[in-house]
């Protein structure tokens, strides 16, 4: 078959299936940090019920003609339902692209299922969140959810000597920003993670961000002496 005559099916396709499957929602600010690699999007999502969140989740959005990407709501107001997202967009893929574009008032779609991580907060004296950039509104959503604050506490590594500061002016958070060593960052990590003397029980590591560092960084913890079951991994993107 020739490939317009696909293209053209798979446009069909879209255009009959997307609109039982989406379902839409409106940009209410765009923030981008400086510089703007780093963008946080606040959204009205007036149909998604996320009340009650027991494992961190994420929002499929479309960031074009049949390409979906996967987002963090960093937090839910249930009774405006609007959340926040933060979008690495250092690179170029469709997702960067679609974010670069977002300004006030856009129409935004996304899937109507909203899915979930496996991270929920353990009962451990020692919640560690360890992440990436694109990382940081799952790392956000899960400090929200430890109960008593005092247990939880992370790294995130993050390239940009601005972007750092800049982490540190806007959030209230135990999570350090960590500079860059490294292209993933697990031995970023895995360098500030041993200064921190975590005991080797009642420690939970949820890692979550790009694939190479979570993966990298399981396996440092674990020569470590931190068992399997103390890692939580989460794979954003390879
Ligand atoms: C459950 C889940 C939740 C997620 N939440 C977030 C979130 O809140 N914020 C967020 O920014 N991302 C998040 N992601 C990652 C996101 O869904 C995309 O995979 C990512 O943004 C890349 O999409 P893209 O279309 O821009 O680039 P792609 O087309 O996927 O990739 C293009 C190229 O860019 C590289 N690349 C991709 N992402 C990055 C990056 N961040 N930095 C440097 N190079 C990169 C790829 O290796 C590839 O070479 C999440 C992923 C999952 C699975």
């Amino acid at each position: 078959m020739e490939i317009s005559t696909l293209f053209k099916l798979r446009k069909k396709a879209g255009q009959l299936l997307e609109p039982h499957l989406l379902q839409t929602g409106k940009v209410l600010e765009v923030r981008a940090w400086s510089p703007s690699t780093l963008i946080e999007v606040d959204l009205h999502l007036p149909l998604v019920n996320m009340e009650q969140w027991s494992q961190v989740p994420y929002i499929k959005f479309r960031v074009d003609h049949l390409t979906f990407r996967d987002y963090t709501p960093s937090g839910w107001d249930a009774e405006t339902h609007t959340c926040t997202i933060y979008i690495d967009a250092i690179h170029n893929g469709p997702g960067a692209n679609w974010a670069r574009q977002l300004k006030k008032d856009d129409t935004i779609s996304y899937l109507k299922k909203v899915g979930f991580t496996p991270h929920s907060p353990a009962p451990t004296s020692a919640v560690i969140a360890l992440g990436d950039e694109s990382s940081i509104g799952h790392m956000l959503a899960l400090q929200q959810m430890v109960l008593p604050h005092t247990r939880f506490s992370g790294g995130v590594v993050i390239g940009n000597d601005n972007h750092r500061d800049q982490f540190n002016e806007y959030f209230w958070s135990p999570i350090e920003p960590i500079a860059r060593k490294d292209i993933y960052g697990h031995n970023s990590l895995m360098e500030w993670v041993l200064k921190q003397h975590y005991s080797l029980e009642n420690t939970m590591f949820y890692l979550v961000g790009n694939s190479t560092m979570v993966s990298q960084l399981r396996k440092l913890l674990k020569q470590q002496g931190y068992p399997s079951g103390q890692i939580k991994a989460q794979g954003f993107w390879d």
